[in-house]
């Protein structure tokens, strides 16, 4: 199967295998890479599946869009990815909360957020694709972060062979625990480093050491060259596609729901990631009727939804659940493109860099409407949800969950739609412990881990061992630099990874 650019690459250069569209990250035309065609799963094989485990399910669907690589090393690699040691508790269980709503817990792995799911396979895609495309130099991966993904990145890649990392992230931009988990990071070829700046500093920084020539250049001096680990890049996406199917596969095995069935699906967005690997899966023969967009404050995605117009020329608000704090979904290209095809996704594109808003037809519009609807929740609903989920159902949700759950509410509110929905729980409570403590009490310890504790008494869970063991680790990085210092810290370290 080959990939393809959202925004239309012509020439034999633009259709190229999985494994390559996973060592290059972005086209070569500034779009996101594509299946040429999707892949279809039957109703027989999603009831197959449903007796399988989870690394089994996940290896089948990667198999689908992956056949450059050998079937059994992707077995291999799930089996690897979403083992009981890496995953305790499971890859991606699902919770029933009451009649219609189940969360999906998809923050069982390592650094105890969804990214996970993605991050922990990632890796063994990239070192199959190096392999796979006879790669001879080092792969250095390069993140700005705004938390989650950074630490997921560095545990994935942590002493993965023919492969660097290097984590830059706002020195004042993440929480402490989120900082913790980074700076304590072990491996032998990762690197985390602080800049004096904000998240789109951290980004900008890294978006310009990418596409400048003479720093290529001097990294394949050494031997290397830049990789992406981001959401733009389809091994991030591919692996997510696969937990729809298992959640759908859990409720068939439950005795939930009959074969065909359809289920509805709530996601909490910021990139647009996560709910776009859904709608692949839909794509592919999934039976869901609706996805529900679900948005914080920062509620860009619930007015696009709802006009047709994504307007990104709006305040920026800080909130509790900071890894939906965004105002560029890159992962709606994915969309628009499967939608209008590629030329109108690059006339969208074209506007959004240039004057940060573009408008679809109707017929787009249309088309979109069949398939989504967005719901958002500001600061005091999100509080609110967490709090009565918990009195409800004695069941505790992170404040990401909390808008994807409030999206849920919503729409059943709306219309008595009692379809099974699927909520996804996209991180542990316990890493943004303090604001669900204040949730939950009504105030919060200053201490993070103060509120670990306090959360943990408070609601009768266990603090995941992840972050618990935090506080004793050896902090290793605290360098913290000017952003126009990237580029010269970026080339001093790669010859050391
Ligand atoms: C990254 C993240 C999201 C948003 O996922 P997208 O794929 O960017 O939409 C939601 N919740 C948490 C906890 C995350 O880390």
């Amino acid at each position: 199967m080959n990939y393809i650019s959202t925004r239309g690459g012509t020439t034999a250069a633009d259709h190229i295998s999985g494994a390559a569209a996973i060592k290059q990250g972005l086209a070569n035309d500034g779009g996101l890479f594509m299946p040429e065609t999707l892949p279809m799963v039957s109703m027989e094989e999603i009831i197959a599946l449903s007796e399988k485990s989870y690394p089994e399910r996940a290896a089948a669907i990667l198999g689908k869009f992956l056949d450059d690589y050998p079937a059994d090393e992707l077995l291999s690699y799930c089996r690897a990815a979403y083992a009981e040691d890496r995953f305790p508790g499971g890859a991606a269980p699902l919770h029933k909360l009451n009649d219609t709503v189940s969360v999906m817990e998809l923050w069982h792995g390592p650094t105890c957020a969804f990214k996970d799911m993605a991050l922990q396979i990632m890796p063994k895609l990239l070192s199959g694709a190096l392999r796979l495309t006879g790669e001879k130099r080092r792969a250095f991966i390069l993140v700005a972060t705004s938390g989650d993904t950074g630490k997921a990145a560095l545990e994935g890649y942590a002493d993965v062979d023919q492969v660097g990392i290097m984590v830059y992230y706002p020195v004042d931009g993440v929480s402490r625990m989120q900082k913790l988990q980074m700076a304590t990071q072990e491996g032998s070829n990762v690197n985390v480093c602080a800049i004096r700046g904000n998240f789109d500093d951290a980004q900008t920084g890294v978006k310009r050491i990418f596409s400048d020539p003479t720093a290529a250049e001097a990294l394949a001096e050494n031997g290397c060259f830049f990789s992406s680990a981001n959401s733009i890049n389809w091994g991030r996406l591919v692996p997510q596609v696969a937990y729809y199917f298992s959640a759908y596969c859990d409720l068939l095995a439950q005795g939930e729901i009959e074969p065909g069935e359809e289920i509805n699906v709530s996601v909490p967005t910021g990139n647009f990631g996560n709910i776009f690997a859904g709608y692949l899966a839909k794509e592919m023969g999934l039976p869901v009727k609706r996805f529900l967009c679900a948005s914080n404050k920062n509620n860009i995605l619930t007015d696009f939804l709802n006009t047709g117009v994504y307007d990104r020329n709006r305040d920026f608000y800080t909130t509790m659940s900071p890894s939906m704090d965004i105002l560029i979904s890159s992962n709606l290209e994915r969309l628009l493109y499967l939608k209008t095809g590629c030329e109108k996704t690059a006339a969208y594109m074209k506007a959004l860099n240039e004057c940060g808003r573009y408008e679809i037809d109707a017929a787009t519009k249309a088309s979109i409407d069949a398939d989504f609807t967005g719901y958002y929740c500001d600061e005091e609903g999100t509080a609110e949800v967490i709090r009565r989920t918990f009195a409800d159902y004695h069941y505790v949700v992170d404040p990401h969950t909390a808008v994807g759950l409030s999206a849920a509410e919503q729409y059943i509110a709306a219309t008595g739609d009692t379809t099974k929905t699927v909520v996804d729980s996209t991180a542990s409570p316990y890493k943004f412990a303090s604001n669900v403590c204040r949730a939950l009490t009504g105030n919060a310890p200053e201490d993070e881990f103060d509120a670990l504790c306090l959360l943990s008494n408070v609601t009768g869970t266990e603090i995941p061992a992840p972050l618990a063991s935090l506080r004793t680790k050896a902090v290793r990085f605290e360098r913290v630099i000017d952003p126009a210092d990237m580029r010269a810290e970026t080339l001093k370290v790669s010859e050391t990874l």
